[in-house]
């Protein structure tokens, strides 16, 4: 009976964490929240999977959208793997209709740098695509209506020393060759990304770029996932999002978005109340966080306020109180700084939180 109860509990448990795992954002003010992925590989260029199994693998992990992204000019599996260039979206698309997820038909430009590696989504025809020259490779993925991604711009491969904007992306850029740019990429964070965006005003991302199984991708808790700000559940919506600028990067335990949307997804998914004593003149604040990145919050300039927090972390789903005697009568409220949800370099979220 007690090796029973201790299997159940066990059990019990890792669904609990089986299920914290999967990533989960609320929807924001005015928008769906959707999970997607824009950049995976499959068997047709160098992945090491069938194209259906992406469309298993987003179900698991929360996901509402995909995109399939082989390469075009790399394919080391072509003599054993028959079918042209829009072949493993195609039988993705037809598992995704069967199961409810959005596939996104893609294709990665596979450059040495510059220009490096540039993903060209919602695209008609991959095969028109393949070309010798890379600006006229573009050009044609944009008569497509496609909507086009720097992948992985600091890439140690590509660039080992320092990340540099090449003058073939400013003339990317100019000719609206370039939309987007990944900002993290499978594990690593390109913090002059991050900049190039703000300044440039290119939609982020946030993407797998899995060529293995998830589960063996070596990707820890989670994937790299953009979250799209989408006015419905559908493709039309996505591209919508993503031309306008509607995206959130979640990784590992980071979010990244331009403002308004990094304070409307804040506002969602932290919930907070507040109860003051007058007689004792205790302060109690509660926290929910209802998604699954931590919020750390931090007092930018430490007030001299007896037991107030410098520092305040809430977890993934879960509550958290904090309870201290306001020693300080002249101030109405105290903004805390979100130290790992931030839009620019030194740009972060607020937390405003009353002291009376
Ligand atoms: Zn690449
Ligand atoms: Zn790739």
């Amino acid at each position: 009976m007690k090796y029973k109860f201790l299997v159940l509990i066990t059990a019990l448990i890792s669904i609990n964490v089986f299920a914290q795992k999967a990533p989960f954002f609320p929807d924001i003010k005015n928008y769906y929240t959707l999970h997607c992925d824009f950049h995976t590989h499959t068997i047709f260029s160098d992945g090491l999977v069938w194209p259906d199994l992406r469309v298993t693998e987003a179900l698991k992990d929360n996901l509402d959208v995909i995109a399939i992204t082989d390469h075009i000019e790399y394919r080391p599996y072509q003599d054993e793997v028959q079918g042209d260039h829009n072949r493993s979206y195609e039988i993705a698309s037809k598992a995704g209709k069967e199961k409810g997820i959005i596939v996104i038909k893609g294709t990665e430009l596979t450059r040495s740098m510059p220009p490096g590696h540039l993903n060209a989504l919602f695209i008609k025809d991959a095969n028109k695509i393949e070309t010798d020259n890379a600006f006229e490779a573009l050009e044609e993925a944009k008569s497509q209506g496609g909507f086009i991604i720097w992948n992985h711009p600091g890439w140690k491969v590509q660039q080992p020393d320092t990340t540099i904007w090449f003058d073939i992306h400013t003339k990317l850029y100019e000719k609206d060759l370039i939309n987007g740019i990944e900002i993290f990429n499978y594990s690593d964070y390109y913090p002059e990304a991050l900049q190039w965006a703000n300044e440039k005003d290119l939609t982020m991302f946030a993407n797998s770029d899995v060529h293995q199984t998830i589960r063996t991708g070596g990707f820890g808790n989670h994937r790299p996932i953009t979250l799209v700000f989408a006015k419905d559940y559908s493709s039309k919506a996505v591209e919508d999002a993503l031309i306008n600028k509607r995206t959130a990067c979640y990784f590992k335990d980071t979010i990244v978005a331009f403002e308004p949307y990094l304070g409307d997804l804040l506002n969602a998914s932290l919930l907070v109340n507040h109860k003051f004593n007058y007689e004792s003149g205790f302060m109690v604040w509660s926290f929910t966080n209802l998604c699954s990145c931590p919020i750390k919050l931090k007092l930018p300039n430490p007030l001299n306020i007896e037991n107030l927090p410098n520092d305040i972390i809430i977890e993934p789903n879960s509550s958290k109180k904090i309870r201290f005697k306001n020693t300080e009568q002249n101030i109405d409220n105290v903004v805390y700084l979100t130290t790992n949800w931030f839009s620019n370099l030194n740009t972060y979220g607020k937390v405003t939180l009353p002291l009376k």
